[in-house]
C-alpha cells in the first residue's frame, strides 16, 4: 500500500511535469521533443539511462531518442529492439533485460501502446542505488504514452494543415486552369515541397509533347516486369505500390484519375524508406485525382476548342464547296485549305473507274500532276481498296513503292458518292511522322463532307459536255453547232457552214444491219473531226447528216478542206460510202446574214449535190443582197 500511494504521488509530480512541458511555447520540433522528454524523465525517476524508441513506419524500425550521453550513444550502437518487438506482446508489460553489453548492466524497459500496437520503447537504468519499481515503470510508460500521442497528433495536424494549404493552393489554380503543362508543374513542384526527398515522375501517354523540364515518362503498355505495376496502375484506376526490401526503396505508382478517364501515373520513389504509410499514400492519391481532374478540364478544354475550330473550318469549306464552283475550282480550293489547315506540302485528289488508271483532278498541286506521283497513287488506290478505308502512313520509307519518294507521311481518304464518283484525297509531307492521328479525322471529316460538292460539280459538268456532245459520234450535238454559228456570224467577217448527208444511206442499213450503218456514221465523223480538227467545229446535224462549220477562212480554203474530206470517206469508208456537201460561205461585206438564212443556203446546196449526181460539192452562191 505504501508503495502504491508512494507511486501514484510521484506518478502526480510526473503528470504536471510533463503537462507544463507540453504547455510552453518552446518552438520544438517533434524529434527535439521527445528528446527533451527523455531529459524530463530522467531526471524526474534518478535514472542514469533514459531514451525512448519510437517506430518509423517509413524505415520499418525503431528510432532512438534520447538526450544523448555517453550510455545513451552507446544503446544507440548497440542495443537493438528487434527481438523484443518481434515478441509481439499485447499488454502493457515490463522487461528486465540483464546483460545488455552496451550499458555493462541490466536496462527496463517498458512497451508504448495505441489502440492496441506498440508504437515505441521506454528505456531506463536506474541511477547507482536507484531501484525502479515494474509498477512505476508501468505508469512511467502509460503517461509518456499519452504525452507522445498528444504531442504528435499536434504535430500532424499542424504538418497536414501545411499540406492541405498548400494542396487548396494548387487545387483552386487547376480548376482555373486550362494550360495542361502549367497543370503538371503545378503538381510536381507541391510535391516536392512536401516530400523534398522523394523523385517524382509523370507518366504519359506517347502524345504528350514535352518542351519543359518536367519529369515525364512515357507510359508503357508491356506487360513486363519494369512496368507491369505501372501499367496496372494505368489500366485498373488503383494505386500500385512496390516495395522493395533489399533495395531500400518503395515505388508507389498513382493513377491520374479524371471522370471520365486516366490521364497517366505519378510515380513516386522513396529512398532509404521500406513502407509507404496509409496517410501518406491517401494524399498521393488526393493530388494525383486532383491532377487527373485537371488534366482531363485541360484537355476537354483543348479538345472542345479544337472540334471548334475544326467544325468551322469544315463549315467554311462545305459553303465554299456548295457555291457555284468549277470542280476545277473546288479542287484547287481543297487543296489550298488543307494544305493551310495541315501543313502539308502535297495535296492531290485523283478519280478512277478500275484500279490499273486514274485520273488527277485538275487543282491537285504540282507533285501530284507529273508523272512521278503514279507509282505513289497506284500503291494508295491498291492498299485503299484491300483495306476498305482511308490510309495513315507514319513513314511511307519502308513501303514497296517502286519509286524513289521524297515523301514520308501520308494520309489518304476514299471519295464516294453513291455510283457517281470513285475517288480518292492523298495528302503528304517530307517529315515522317508528321501527321497526327487527329488531322486524319479530320481530313476525313473534310473529304466526307466536300465529297457531295465535287460529284456535284463532276456531274453538272458531265451534263453540260452531254448537252454539247453528240453520243454516238462524240461529235458536237447540233444544238451546240446552232450556238456557234449564230455567235460567229454576228461578231466575225467571214465563215462557212458545210452540210453532208450519206448517199443511200438506207442501201446500207438495209444489206448491213442498222448497226452497221451506225458504225459507217461514226467512220464518216472520224473522217470529218480529223480533217478538220481544231480549224473549225464538227457537229451531227441528225441522222446520217453531219455538220461543219469553218469561222474566218476564205471559202476556198473551206472547199478545199470539204474536198479531202469526200476523197476520204469514198476512199477508206468500209462498207464504202460517199458523201455529198453543200457549202453555205458568207462575208460581211457581202451581206451579214443570220444564222437561218445561212442553214436554208446550204440545204439548197446540198440537195443540189444530191440532185446533181451524189457524191460531190455544191457551194451556194452567196446571198449579196437583203431580201
Ligand atoms: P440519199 O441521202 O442519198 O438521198 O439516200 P438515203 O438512203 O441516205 O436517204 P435519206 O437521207 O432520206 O435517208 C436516211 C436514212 O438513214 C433513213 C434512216 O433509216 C437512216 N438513218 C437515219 N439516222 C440513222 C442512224 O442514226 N443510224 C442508222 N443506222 N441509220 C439511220
Ligand atoms: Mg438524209
Ligand atoms: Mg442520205
Amino acid at each position: 500500500m505504501i508503495v502504491q500511494s508512494l507511486i501514484k504521488k510521484r506518478l502526480e509530480k510526473l503528470q504536471s511535469l510533463l503537462f507544463e512541458f507540453m504547455t510552453s511555447e518552446s518552438p520544438y520540433t517533434f524529434e527535439q521533443f521527445v528528446v527533451n522528454l527523455t531529459d524530463e524523465i530522467k531526471s524526474f525517476s534518478h535514472s542514469s539511462v533514459c531514451a525512448i524508441y519510437l517506430l518509423d513506419e517509413w524505415k520499418g524500425r525503431f528510432q532512438l531518442y534520447s538526450k544523448g550521453g555517453a550510455a545513451e550513444e552507446s544503446l544507440r550502437i548497440h542495443f537493438s529492439l528487434d527481438d523484443l518487438h518481434n515478441q509481439k506482446t499485447s499488454e502493457p508489460d515490463v522487461h528486465q533485460l540483464i546483460d545488455a553489453k552496451s550499458v555493462g548492466s541490466s536496462l527496463r524497459i517498458t512497451s508504448l501502446y495505441s489502440e492496441g500496437t506498440v508504437f515505441g520503447y521506454l528505456v531506463l537504468k536506474g541511477a547507482s542505488s536507484v531501484q525502479i519499481e515494474d509498477g512505476f515503470l508501468g505508469a512511467i510508460g502509460l503517461e509518456v504514452t499519452k504525452c507522445i500521442k498528444k504531442i504528435e497528433g499536434f504535430y500532424m495536424s499542424m504538418e497536414e494543415e501545411k499540406k492541405y494549404e498548400l494542396l487548396y493552393k494548387v487545387t483552386s489554380h487547376f480548376h482555373s486552369s486550362i494550360d495542361t503543362d502549367g497543370v503538371l508543374i503545378e503538381i510536381i513542384e507541391t510535391l516536392r515541397k512536401t516530400y523534398p526527398d522523394f523523385q517524382y515522375y509523370l507518366l504519359l501517354s506517347n502524345d504528350y509533347t514535352k518542351d519543359n523540364d518536367l519529369p515525364v515518362r512515357e507510359l508503357t503498355y508491356d506487360m513486363d516486369l519494369e512496368s507491369s505495376a505501372s501499367t496496372q496502375a494505368y489500366l485498373t484506376g488503383e494505386v500500385q505500390i512496390e516495395d522493395h526490401l533489399g533495395e531500400k526503396r518503395s515505388i508507389l505508382y498513382a493513377p491520374l484519375k479524371g471522370k471520365q478517364g486516366i490521364y497517366g501515373v505519378l510515380k513516386v520513389v522513396t529512398p532509404d524508406y521500406l513502407y509507404f504509410p496509409k496517410k501518406d499514400v491517401e494524399f498521393f492519391i488526393f493530388i494525383a485525382n486532383t491532377a487527373g481532374k485537371a488534366l482531363e478540364n485541360a484537355q476537354l478544354y483543348q479538345q472542345s476548342r479544337k472540334l471548334n475550330s475544326d467544325l468551322q473550318l469544315i463549315n467554311s469549306t462545305s459553303q465554299k464547296l456548295n457555291s457555284n464552283m468549277r470542280l476545277t475550282e473546288k479542287i484547287r480550293y481543297m487543296a489550298y485549305k488543307i494544305q493551310q489547315s495541315f501543313h502539308a506540302d502535297e495535296v492531290g485528289f485523283v478519280t478512277y473507274e478500275e484500279l490499273s488508271s486514274h485520273n488527277v483532278l485538275e487543282g491537285s498541286t504540282e507533285y501530284f500532276t507529273s508523272s512521278e506521283s503514279s507509282a505513289l497513287v497506284h500503291y494508295v488506290m491498291e492498299s485503299i481498296s484491300h483495306q476498305e478505308g482511308p490510309l495513315f502512313i507514319s513513314d511511307l520509307e519502308a513501303k514497296p513503292i517502286d519509286h524513289v519518294l521524297q515523301y514520308r507521311s501520308l494520309m489518304a481518304v476514299p471519295m464516294k458518292d453513291h455510283e457517281h464518283i470513285s475517288g480518292l484525297a492523298i495528302v503528304l509531307h517530307k517529315d515522317p511522322y508528321f501527321f497526327t492521328f487527329e488531322s486524319f479525322k479530320l481530313l476525313q471529316s473534310l473529304v466526307a463532307h466536300s465529297t457531295l460538292a465535287f460529284a456535284n460539280s463532276i456531274l453538272r459538268e458531265e451534263l453540260e459536255k452531254a448537252v454539247i456532245t453528240d453520243y454516238l459520234t462524240k461529235l458536237h450535238s447540233r444544238v451546240h453547232l446552232d450556238r456557234c454559228v449564230e455567235q460567229h456570224v454576228k461578231h466575225d467577217e467571214n465563215g462557212s457552214l458545210i452540210l453532208f448527208d450519206i448517199d443511200n444511206f438506207k442501201n446500207i442499213n438495209d444489206t448491213y444491219g442498222h448497226q452497221v450503218g451506225d458504225e459507217v456514221i461514226c467512220q464518216v465523223a472520224d473522217i470529218i473531226k480529223t480533217v478538220i480538227g481544231d480549224q473549225g467545229l464538227s457537229a451531227r446535224w441528225g441522222g446520217e447528216e453531219l455538220a461543219v462549220y469553218i469561222p474566218v477562212l476564205p471559202s476556198e480554203k473551206a472547199h478545199d478542206l470539204t474536198e479531202i474530206i469526200r476523197e476520204k470517206i469514198a476512199l477508206s469508208t468500209s462498207p464504202a460510202v460517199t458523201v455529198s456537201c453543200g457549202i453555205a460561205p458568207w462575208r460581211s461585206e457581202w451581206l451579214r446574214p443570220d444564222r437561218k438564212q445561212i442553214v436554208q443556203q446550204a440545204d439548197q446546196a446540198l440537195y443540189k449535190a444530191k440532185s446533181s449526181g451524189r457524191n460531190r460539192i455544191v457551194t451556194a452562191h452567196p446571198i449579196k443582197e437583203k431580201g
